[in-house]
């Protein structure tokens, strides 16, 4: 499609992304299950600390983030020179894009797994660069097929972990075999997005990695754990060489006031992240194990949502049709390769209870 304009042709073929819906012409009560989003919201004191931030509302940020960067410093033991923060996450992914690659059909591939994220893609077109999928196997992320992907053009490898929509996750030793195999120039992103829901002995956020490389850079957000979606607050953590890099192209002040005022109370406020996890981890498997033991199929996961397989693409349509006339919304995720399935956020137990029987509904109303 040609716009009249000299845009890059790789923008036109972006395919924009398309959110996780939250609202719904019903009656009934709505369970926003689509993104991944913090059931019980967000710690009162970090609320607090954004309401108690907008009295000056015409200053601007402070821009380097340097309260919030030696707060996550402190609670995370990383030093707060080698971390930046963005406007979510995404922003972080779209800088590492722009800011790694050269432009051109001949130049910078940007390398991800078949199921990964879809962010990297748009992030890297937006780039001007290539994207390029590997093949995973058992919608996990495969090194070996990522290897073989490879080419002197890798200039950037994503690796969600744990990875959306999949919920699977790629161990230490899988990370540190892919960044052996990649080269010194290119750069490996590790996007931990749902890290600190995961407690697999083998899992890593990739942090270790960060700190022996200068080719390595962690992506974290405030939206998932945290519940500070609305706020667009995410950070990184790298070399000083790649911080630098993304320090040059990073807005002056990409991070709004109350974003940083509520990120770092959040922070403070460890108890209500912890019961928060501890509420996920506690649903995550029993919800899981309810709907396989109604015959469906759901993908292990260790993030905030589960990936549910109908089998076929109509039926899971049909599913989704289904849950969204008893007011649950859901996410399709056939943009990502997966027409089969749906995605479910991991809501309150009361969500839990809701979806659990309104799929018992469904699978009746299929043999009715
Ligand atoms: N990475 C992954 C794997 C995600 O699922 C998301 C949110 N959908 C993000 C990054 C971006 O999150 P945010 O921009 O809210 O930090």
């Amino acid at each position: 499609m040609s716009s009249g304009f000299d845009v890059k042709d790789t923008i036109m073929q972006i395919k924009p992304y398309v959110p996780g819906e939250s609202k719904m012409d019903t009656d009934k009560p709505i369970r926003q299950l689509a993104a991944n989003e913090a059931p019980l919201g967000a710690s009162p004191k970090a609320i607090e600390a954004a309401q108690g931030s907008v009295a000056q509302l015409n200053r601007y940020p402070e821009g380097g983030a340097v309260a919030l960067r030696e707060k996550i410093g402190e609670r995370f033991g990383f030093p707060a020179e080698q971390l930046i923060c963005g406007a979510g996450s995404d922003e972080i992914i779209a800088l590492i894009c722009q800011a790694f690659t050269s432009e051109g059909s001949e130049g910078s591939e940007v390398l991800y797994s078949q199921h990964g994220f879809l962010m990297y893609k748009i992030s890297a077109l937006a780039a001007g660069a290539t994207p390029v999928s590997a093949p995973e196997s058992d919608l996990r992320m495969d090194v070996d097929s990522m290897i073989d992907a490879m080419t002197e053009n890798t200039r950037i490898v994503f690796v969600a972990n744990p990875n959306n929509p999949t919920g699977s996750y790629s161990t230490k030793a899988e990370l540190e075999r892919l960044h052996a195999a990649l080269p010194e120039d290119a750069l490996l992103v590790i996007d931990a997005a749902y890290s600190e829901y995961v407690d697999a002995e083998a899992y890593s956020d990739g942090s270790d990695l960060v700190a022996q490389n200068k080719n390595v850079v962690m992506t974290r957000t405030f939206s998932k754990l945290f519940g500070l979606a609305a706020l667009r607050i995410g950070w990184a953590y790298g070399s000083k060489e790649v911080i630098d890099i993304l320090n040059r192209v990073r807005g002056p002040f990409n991070v709004s006031v109350p974003a940083q005022a509520a990120a770092t109370a959040a922070l403070d406020d460890w108890d209500w992240a912890m019961d928060a996890k501890h509420l996920n981890n506690r649903l995550l498997p029993a919800v899981t194990q309810r709907l396989r033991g109604m015959g469906l199929t759901v993908y292990d996961s260790v993030g905030n949502f589960i990936l549910i397989d109908f089998s076929d693409a109509d039926r899971a349509t049909a599913a989704d049709a289904f849950l969204r006339s008893e007011g649950i919304i859901g996410r399709g995720v056939a943009g990502y390769g997966l027409p089969t399935c749906l995605r479910m956020t991991i809501g309150t137990e009361d969500d839990m209870d809701v979806l659990t029987q309104a799929l018992t509904r469904f699978i009746e109303s299929e043999s009715a």
